[in-house]
């Protein structure tokens, strides 16, 4: 079974991905975005929060979910630390000694790791092993009709340092100013799961844990991503910067094969998605499509994607 999610996401002074600090001056991502303005195509820079950043924290929340349900965790993944095995020195915490074999070192790293066996992990050494990830997540981008609305902005800050005129030495100050760059827009992103992919081998495509604890793994995936989008706990210094805004729409399609639904960025994205599934149903493919809009909250949508997968026996 496969879930693809759309999400639109308002955020308002948010400094959610921050790329590089220069001096004083923290700056937010921004990408190079193609717009149709008067029938002429251009170019504009739009904020962005990059695919990297929400899959991070789609993972920080499948430690979480995967812990709760009693399964295994490696500890560099636990601390968030999301290395995968990428060497040695990393791998000899699953198993020790190595084996040779590629397949062996996918089962055992698979098996002791449910993050790397649904984030996927790349061992770079010999032999090299690769799993792709099981989850997809693209860049958070402004929406299309509404993308010259998006800004970056710096907003001034001022640390203080209490201090009297004796303990003053050199350059210190008693103020720092400081610029964080925030961004405000309407986001679209679409978010992809294949559970199918979960405890199988990518190497052999046989499975490589029992069918209960594959089962457990994909209901893991499952409420790390309810949590992750009901929470909104993705993306950087939501201490001070928390975003202001929240989820405006949300489109669950759930499909037997890989299907994704239409990126949130185009207005008529769930006519679209809904138009494009009544012809795989044509083809013979059941599927589920629910839409949180003014309706449905968020978190209806994805109960009932997720109630439709356990109906189905996916977990
Ligand atoms: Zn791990």
């Amino acid at each position: 079974m496969f879930l693809s999610v759309g999400v639109r996401v308002e955020a308002n002074v948010e400094a959610l991905n921050m790329v590089e600090t220069a001096g004083n001056y923290g700056k937010h991502r921004r990408v190079p975005y193609l717009i149709e303005e008067d029938g002429k195509l251009k170019t504009v820079y739009v904020p962005a929060l990059s695919g990297e950043s929400l899959a991070h924290a789609y993972q920080e929340h499948l430690v979480k979910e995967a812990l709760g349900l009693d399964l295994p965790v490696c500890d560099d993944c636990k601390r968030n630390e999301f290395y995968k095995s990428m060497n040695k020195v990393h791998l000899k915490k699953k198993v020790d000694p190595i084996p040779d074999d590629p397949k062996k070192i996918e089962e055992a790293i698979v098996r002791a790791c449910v993050v790397e066996d649904v984030g996927g992990f790349l061992y770079a050494e010999k032999p090299p092993v690769r799993r792709s990830s099981a989850f997809q997540v693209s860049y958070a981008l402004p929406v299309k009709s509404v993308a010259l609305f998006a800004t970056s902005e710096p907003q001034l800050h001022a640390r203080h340092a209490q201090m009297d005129a004796s303990s003053k030495k050199g350059n210190a100050s008693e103020q720092m100013i400081y610029y964080v760059e925030t961004g405000t827009a309407l986001y679209g992103f679409t978010f992809n799961l294949d559970l199918d992919a979960i405890g199988v081998s990518a190497i052999t495509s046989e499975p490589i844990l029992d069918k209960s604890e594959i089962k457990g793994r994909r209901e893991a995936s499952l409420k790390a991503l309810f949590r992750m989008l009901s929470s909104g706990q993705f993306g950087a210094k939501l201490s001070r910067f928390f975003p202001v805004g929240g989820i405006t729409e949300l489109v669950v399609a759930v499909t037997e094969h890989p299907f994704v639904v239409t990126s949130p960025i185009y207005d008529d994205y769930i006519e679209r998605t809904e138009r494009r599934l009544k012809v795989l149903e044509s083809l013979g493919e059941d599927y589920l499509l629910v839409v949180a809009d003014s309706g449905k909250v968020p978190e209806e949508a994805l109960k009932e994607a997720m109630d439709y997968l356990g109906e189905k026996g996916a977990f």
